[in-house]
């Protein structure tokens, strides 16, 4: 029987199982299918407090971990197959195993959303892809055109660091001004190889027939007309989507897949908590979700000594 399984392996479950391994609680922490969530694939993390000259954000999050090791959690590379919150203690079934939890904490995070376009799934990993910092040193992306759809603060973080290997970045973004803050907003468009596509989608990506990337259809939404942007890779950064379709029907979540809590971190179960992006849609900075992680973890350990266990 665990005390307190933490279901995620980002900044909230690892602030989540550092508070609860000093709390002697031993949490167990399943790191899901992807070790240190969507922050390993982030160049320099420059906004976490700390680290004046920045901080690399696999290095970041392995930080993290040794942190929360060294006090007493315990780690496992499974992936949750189904959870059952139908009574206390919950079931989780875990690479075909049971686990047994007093408490679960998720911190599931979220995914790159995708645009749903012909071209776009066909074309993944032939030029179609969702991290600039994985993918953009690939040789077929050097010294050639490439575009990045978006315009919140991931675009501009992916058009900037892709002008180390393309020959130009073309930024196409369906308004006329990016949702990214003023600082990113600002270095984005001062960039002399990034070229702003304003007022524009991309409706198909190119050339499935050709089994790679060779360019986008555009559409410019206020006047209709249809172009076509010729590039070798397409970075798409439009936001994300939570990773809460395991939970489905079991806890409480918003139209689009947040999960709801109340009174801190509380879900509509009681003895299931969460933290991080998974119910996050406003501020989904690594800064906030490991904030909600520390809470999650001192809400577990309360509801624990008030059951006494
Ligand atoms: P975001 O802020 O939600 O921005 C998503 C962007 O994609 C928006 O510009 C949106 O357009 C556009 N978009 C959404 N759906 C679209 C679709 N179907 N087709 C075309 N465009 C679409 O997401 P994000 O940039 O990933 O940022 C998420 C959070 O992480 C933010 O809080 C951000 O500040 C933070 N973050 C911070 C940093 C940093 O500080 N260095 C880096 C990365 C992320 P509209 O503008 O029209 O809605």
């Amino acid at each position: 029987m665990e005390n307190v399984v933490i279901i995620g392996s980002g900044p909230a479950g690892w602030t989540a199982a550092l508070y609860a391994a000093r709390a002697q609680l031993a949490p167990l922490v399943l790191l899901g299918r992807q070790p240190g969530g969507l922050l390993t694939t982030t160049s320099i993390v420059e906004n976490f407090p700390g680290f004046p000259e920045g901080v690399d954000g696999y290095e970041l999050m392995t930080r993290m971990q040794k942190q929360a090791e060294r006090f007493g959690a315990k780690t496992s590379f499974a992936v949750v197959d189904s959870a059952d919150f139908s009574q206390r203690p919950f079931t989780l079934v875990v690479d075909g195993e049971k686990v047994i939890a007093q408490t679960v904490i998720i911190a599931t995070g979220a995914s790159h959303k995708h645009l749903g376009v012909p071209g776009e799934h066909e074309l993944e990993n032939r030029g179609t892809t969702y991290c600039a910092t994985c993918d953009g040193a690939l040789p077929m992306f050097r010294q050639q055109p490439l575009v990045v759809v978006g315009g919140g603060d991931s675009a501009c973080e992916e058009a900037l660091y892709l002008t180390r290997f393309g020959s130009e970045v073309h930024l196409v973004h369906r308004r006329d001004r990016l949702r990214a803050s003023k600082i990113m907003a600002e270095r984005t468009l001062a960039h002399p190889k990034i070229k702003p596509v304003w007022d524009s989608a991309v409706t198909e990506v190119l050339d499935v027939a050709q089994g790679k990337v060779t360019g986008v259809k555009l559409k410019n939404l206020l006047t209709g007309a249809e172009t076509t942007l010729a590039c070798a890779g397409v970075f798409i950064a439009i936001g994300h989507v939570p990773n809460t379709g395991l939970f489905q029907g079991q806890i409480a979540t918003d139209e689009n897949g947040f999960i709801v809590p109340k009174q801190g971190t509380m879900t509509n179960v009681p003895g299931v908590f969460v933290a991080g992006d998974c119910a996050d849609h406003v501020y989904r900075q690594a800064i906030t979700a490991a904030g909600t992680g520390c809470a999650a973890a001192i809400d577990a350990e309360r509801f624990l000594a008030a059951q006494n266990v």
